[in-house]
């Protein structure tokens, strides 16, 4: 069936915009004067009315709300292949069991003894993923996975200070994530780009070139953002090793193939995990999610605290002493909610399931691989693993770009794939349907991308209006991200 994007959907104004209708959705019973409720508040706390405050009643904030939802792209509407940003479908289950009231209504401060269930289902979602990864040690403590690469690169720093040098420089392929020199230049490392070979790996001699007694860690992305798998990850470790450097790997990708092989086992020291993305929780726009960071035996005393141990009796408590812990990195436990999600996808799928999840994401990306691959061009053309890297370069020659693509799909009901990342592929649309995308939905894709390429030869120019279906036209994307409105007034 032909994808159309033809519905009710209701136009809807700023709330700041709407007639002040000096209404309110609940009203607080009368009482005297002098008791006013203003009266009990200490006068730093108590707030000036706001300007153009809007003013409505229940059912018109409910409606503004879900009238504002209905013009939103989301997962539960159709496939959202961004490749790197793994939008999987979140199974239901997964939001019931984090909504328990035993979980929701559980006081960070409540003592250890009356906390005993959740701290115990923590404990084994540590076991779990220490397990997956083939590491030995694991903070769950990082809210996202920058914060789990930052908390990595903390804890290598404190190693390497405990040898006696913490070295200045860490390396990093140019395919990686931005966050990877972000993470490495905030804990006062000099990052540093190494270029990849023509298959898009790490270059074994260029690695070797830029080994020196100064490199603290090499942070490599398995499988890189090419979806390609580092082949020569055993001589990177090795290579490493032997320069008492450290292996830090993103493990941003790891549904590629968790189940199948464990990061561990090839010489990885520290790595994080995006539970938000390889085990499913809904994210996207700034969270929420969690960056547990796994280790190797000699990180684990610098482990963030508090970590949760087990007393003589058997109980569990949090443990706070210090000792050669990098310390605290987030407030209370870190984001348990998305924990607990992690926790019912790993059981509900269990070690089987775990490994059907990778071999399904790669079995759909190499599907859309093999079903474009003459239409659009890959610069490299090696076998990926969970996601496929084209670019717009057949499409050059009738000035049709990959942002004209990405709206055009927009017009078509499907979210682009991300565009221009990785930096070394120019145009370059990275697909990544993920292993939830039933094949009916891969092929309405795939004719969609055919359409696309049929309008492109023949009518490249009317490309360039696209979007023309949806609410907004095409944006100046560079002046929205330099001089942004961030306050409506009344006057814009
Ligand atoms: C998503 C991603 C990150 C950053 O993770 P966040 O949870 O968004 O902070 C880092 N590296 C890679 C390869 C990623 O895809």
């Amino acid at each position: 069936m032909k994808r159309v994007s033809k519905n009710i959907v209701i136009n809807e104004e700023l709330v700041f915009l709407k007639e002040k209708g000096n209404r309110s959705s609940f009203k607080l019973p009368q009482i005297e004067e002098e008791k006013n409720i203003r009266s009990f508040i200490p006068e730093n706390f108590l707030r000036d009315d706001i300007e153009d405050f809007p003013e409505l009643n229940e059912v018109e904030v409910v409606r503004h709300f879900t009238r504002l939802s209905n013009y939103n792209y989301h997962l539960d509407l159709g496939l959202y292949p961004l490749g790197s940003c793994t939008m999987k479908h979140n199974p239901k289950l997964n939001e019931r069991i984090a909504s328990f009231r035993e979980f929701t209504e559980l006081h960070p401060f409540t003592p250890f003894k009356f906390a005993q269930g959740t701290l115990k289902i923590l404990k084994e979602l540590e076991n779990l993923l220490i397990e997956i990864s083939g590491m030995d040690g694991i903070t769950i403590q990082p809210t996202a996975g920058a914060h789990g690469e930052l908390t990595g690169m903390l804890l290598i720093r404190a190693l390497l200070q405990d040898r006696g040098n913490p070295r200045k420089i860490v390396l990093i392929p140019d395919s990686a994530h931005g966050t990877n020199p972000a993470s490495a230049t905030l804990c006062g490392y000099k990052a540093i780009t190494i270029k990849s070979n023509e298959k898009g790996c790490v270059d074994l001699n260029v690695l070797k070139e830029n080994l020196n007694e100064d490199v603290a860690c090499l942070m490599l992305t398995n499988p890189n953002t090419l979806g390609v798998f580092e082949e020569n990850i055993l001589e990177i470790s090795k290579i490493l090793h032997e320069n008492g450097s450290l292996l830090y790997m993103d493990g941003a990708n790891f549904n590629a193939f968790m189940g199948k092989a464990r990061p561990g086992d090839m010489g990885v020291d520290v790595m994080h995990i995006n539970v938000h993305k390889t085990f499913s929780t809904p994210h996207g726009g700034g969270g929420p999610g969690a960056g547990p960071v796994v280790v190797k035996k000699e990180l684990i005393p610098y482990l963030p605290i508090p970590k949760i141990e087990e007393d003589e009796s058997g109980n569990l408590f949090l443990n706070f002493s210090p000792g050669k812990s990098i310390g605290k990195v987030a407030t209370f436990f870190g984001n348990v909610n998305v924990l607990l999600k992690t926790v019912s996808y790993i059981l509900k799928l269990g070690s089987d399931g775990i490994r059907e999840v990778s071999e399904n994401a790669v079995l759909n990306a190499n599907y859309i691989r093999a079903k474009l691959k003459n239409i659009f061009h890959l610069e490299y053309d090696s076998p990926t693993l969970h996601e496929v890297i084209f670019d717009d370069k057949f499409q050059e020659k009738y000035g049709v770009t990959t942002l004209d693509i990405a709206k055009r799909l927009l017009d078509k009901g499907f979210h682009p794939p991300t565009v221009y990342f990785p930096l070394i592929v120019h145009g370059s649309l990275m697909i990544e349907p993920t292993e939830t995308e039933p094949k009916e939905e891969l092929d309405a894709f795939i004719n969609t991308m055919k359409e696309i390429v049929e309008e492109i030869e023949k009518n490249p120019e009317t490309l360039h209006n696209a979007p023309e279906n949806l609410r907004s036209r095409r944006f100046d994307e560079v002046l929205a991200a330099r001089k942004p409105i961030l306050k409506w007034k009344k006057e814009n």
